[in-house]
């Protein structure tokens, strides 16, 4: 058997970032920068008021209280220079160029709020709420490096920079197969020996966390021809496929029937719990990674938290790391197979951690109550409650 950490591995030296791609703004969110971006100006590019109040000289309030006369008003958005003479005030918004000769602001919660003339209560030395240019970022400064995560606040410096593009990868587009004779769509009556199909809703839904972009191919049956057609329709327009079942040691396995003779893959048993079959290789011109994952839904599920999510993190251009991993005492003993990575579902709650009572590979409604799952290693077989153990956050 091939170990958890061996089988990721081989995962990840197939899979390589999407390819840079000029995007819009709006669709930027999410992914990743594939470019420096720097300022082509300084920001903010002119010095500017902080605050709604009276642009002056320091000097003509330094003596306090003083009446000044106020010779007009400097809004936000004002394209001239407006010039302030000595001994007189101007009305200046947040955001309006300072006037020329003037070198502070007074807060116009100091003053009378006068607009013929102004009575200043209190003083301020020169630059008192005044943003400089270039307060924030100097001309041609790196904003944003390649392999920058674009989050809210990156997506808003782009558009404050006056990107309108930005060249970045793309997430990743993922096509979700699911195979099974026994499966009916959800919202169509169940016949005889069928069960609604739901791993491609919870994988395809895990592709969106992570990142990506998914489609629901649907449902195919256990037929390896069928299932190959199915698979050649969309390789051409993803950057990944992830199938659903067929893969084990029974009859009537259409994925390892299709893929299992190519020399691009490997089917194999992985020492794990849940989710011991695995299959992953590549297919088509384009060498598209296909994760062939186990049909039972929470090995479906353990299996892309382990495997998909990394390989989707390398393709969107971040670090794949170790899967996010925390420690926490759990409050009942646990028990696992010896020679096997076991995944138990389990609730995480502060620095603890219960494990669910059904610990089933197709007990999907145990898993959905699950927040977690607690790690225990290949060589550990008992573990006594109050013991610290490895837990990965759902
Ligand atoms: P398989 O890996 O195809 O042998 O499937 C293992 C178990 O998972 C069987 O009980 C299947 O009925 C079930 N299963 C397979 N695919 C799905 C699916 N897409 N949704 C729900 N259950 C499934
Ligand atoms: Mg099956």
């Amino acid at each position: 058997m091939r170990s958890v950490d061996e089988h990721l591995a081989d995962i990840l030296l197939a899979v390589r970032p999407t390819a840079p791609r000029e995007t819009g703004l709006q669709e930027a969110l999410g992914t990743v920068l594939a470019e420096d971006v720097a300022s082509p100006v300084a920001l903010p590019p002119f010095a500017n008021s902080a605050m709604d109040g009276y642009a002056v000289r320091a000097c003509d309030v330094a003596e306090v209280p003083v009446t000044l006369p106020v010779t007009g008003d400097v809004a936000a958005g004002e394209g001239g220079r407006p010039v302030a003479a000595p001994g007189t005030a101007m009305r200046i918004m947040t955001g309006a160029p300072m006037p020329e000769g003037a070198d502070t602001v007074i807060p116009v919660e100091w003053t009378d709020g006068g607009r013929e003339q102004a009575r200043f209560e209190r003083s301020a030395p020169a630059g008192n709420a005044i943003r400089l240019a270039g307060e924030d970022v100097l001309a041609g400064d790196v904003v944003l490096p390649e392999g920058t995560l674009i989050g809210p606040a990156q997506l808003g410096i782009l558009a404050g920079v006056g990107r309108a593009h930005a060249l970045v990868r793309p997430r990743p587009r993922v096509v979700v197969i699911s195979t099974g004779s026994e499966l009916a769509e959800p919202g169509t009556p169940l016949g005889p020996g069928q069960i609604w199909e739901s791993n491609s809703y919870a994988l395809a839904a895990a592709v969106r966390e992570a990142g990506g972009e998914a489609y629901r191919a649907g449902i195919t049956a256990d037929d390896a021809t069928g299932f190959l057609d199915q698979l050649n329709a969309h390789l051409s327009e993803v950057d990944a496929v992830i199938t659903s079942g067929g893969v084990s040691m029974g009859a009537y396995e259409p994925v390892k029937e299709a893929l299992g003779d190519l020399d691009t893959f490997r089917f194999e048993k992985v020492a794990m719990q849940p989710g011991m079959p695995q299959g992953f290789g590549v297919a088509g011109e384009g060498r598209i990674p296909v994760f062939a994952l186990p049909g039972n839904p929470v090995s479906s599920f353990v299996s892309f938290v382990l495997f998909v999510g990394p390989a989707l993190r390398k393709m969107r251009g971040l670090e794949p790391g170790p899967v996010p991993a925390v420690r926490a005492v759990t409050l009942a003993p646990l028990r696992s197979p010896q020679g096997k990575r076991s995944y138990l579902r389990a609730v995480l709650a502060g620095g603890s951690v219960t494990p669910v009572t059904r610990q089933g590979s197709h007990q999907l409604a145990a898993l959905a109550t699950a927040n977690a799952l607690i790690v225990i290693d290949e060589d550990v077989t008992a573990v006594p409650e109050g013991t610290e153990v490895e837990v990965i956050p759902l």
